[in-house]
């Protein structure tokens, strides 16, 4: 069994941290937060800072919201890096830059130890059902020895390449999830205001080549008007400017992921940073002049 720190332990990394203690592993955790009583009495040991946490484990990792949330984990006083000795290994399971990943593995790789960009897919939902979806940048060597910790938390598990690809991975997931997200919005106002039943529409889509998880999930919180989230908008803006700095510093363009992030600002002007990203259909039916009713979702 192993000696593993959990620095983060928000919406994801709670119970992504109790499938830890579960399967057996010694778990030291931190977060400024505090840590929830439930994972302490399920036996987690709480350290007072990350730098104690990283001194009495093997395997760190992170779970925490953005690039400057990691910086400040691993580089700030008290933070991971001085609680290092040479031969562990760093995990980062957060969303975070590709780019800044890159330094912060070099940095830790100059400490003696080893570095994976880890970020998830798959939602709170994945993470209480142990599903997610871990695409993992780093040697293999680490790989391999990190894995059997990963096949506790999520199912479908790749090691993609080297740091950085891992994160670079995620801010795909991301343009594709938007993106669809934007299409089902279109296509479930498109059907409303011409008269069909929104709801009815997405289940004779659902056996069709336009099927998708976001039909499923997110075209039924749009019918059935649940923005409660799930992942907020302020995270997935988050993502998107990943992908729209990443794609201007490669000479990319990017137009329609550019369009999505106009749509989660322009929602987010609107008092919804704290919606489920499926929220951005409301600013679609906004421009529409209509908003997606359903007959048969009606009580
Ligand atoms: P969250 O805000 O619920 O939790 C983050 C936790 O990190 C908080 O408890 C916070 O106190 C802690 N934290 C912040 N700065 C810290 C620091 N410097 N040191 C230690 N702890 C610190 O966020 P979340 O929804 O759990 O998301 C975490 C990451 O996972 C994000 O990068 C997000 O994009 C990604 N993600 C989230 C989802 C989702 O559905 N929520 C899905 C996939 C990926």
């Amino acid at each position: 069994m192993s000696k593993i720190g959990f620095i983060g332990l928000g919406i994801m990394g709670r119970p992504m941290a109790g499938h830890l203690l579960a399967g057996g592993h010694t778990l030291y955790a931190f977060d400024p937060f505090g840590v929830s009583p439930e994972l302490v009495e399920k036996g987690a040991i709480v350290g007072k800072n990350a730098a104690e946490v990283a001194k009495n484990a093997d395997i760190i990792i992170m779970m925490v919201p953005d690039t400057p949330n990691v910086e400040d984990a691993l580089f700030s006083a008290g933070g991971i890096a001085e609680g290092l000795t040479a031969g562990k290994i760093v995990v980062d399971m957060s969303s975070i830059s590709p780019i800044e990943t890159k330094v912060f593995a070099k940095k830790i790789n100059d400490l003696g130890c080893d570095y994976l960009d880890a970020p998830v897919s798959g939602g709170d939902v994945g993470a209480k059902a142990a599903s997610l979806t871990i695409m993992v940048g780093g040697p293999e060597a680490a790989f391999n020895t990190v894995l059997p910790i990963f096949q506790l938390m999520g199912k479908n598990i790749t090691l993609v390449g080297g740091n950085g690809d891992g994160q670079t991975t995620k801010v795909a997931n991301q343009i594709i999830v938007a993106l669809t997200i934007e299409a089902v919005g279109e296509a479930l106002l498109f059907a409303s205001k011409a008269g069909a039943d929104p709801a009815k529409v997405r289940q004779a889509l659902m056996g069709g080549f336009a099927n998708s998880r976001i039909l499923e999930v997110h075209g039924e919180r749009m019918v059935k008007r649940n923005f409660e989230p799930g992942f907020r908008i302020a995270l997935h803006q988050k993502d998107l400017n990943l992908a729209l700095q990443g794609a201007r510093n490669l000479g990319l363009s990017l137009p329609n992921t550019a369009t999505c992030q106009e749509l989660f600002n322009a929602a987010a002007a609107a008092g919804g940073s704290a919606w489920d990203h499926s929220g951005m259909v409301r600013v679609l039916e906004k421009l529409a002049n209509h908003e997606i009713s359903s007959p048969s979702q009606a009580n």
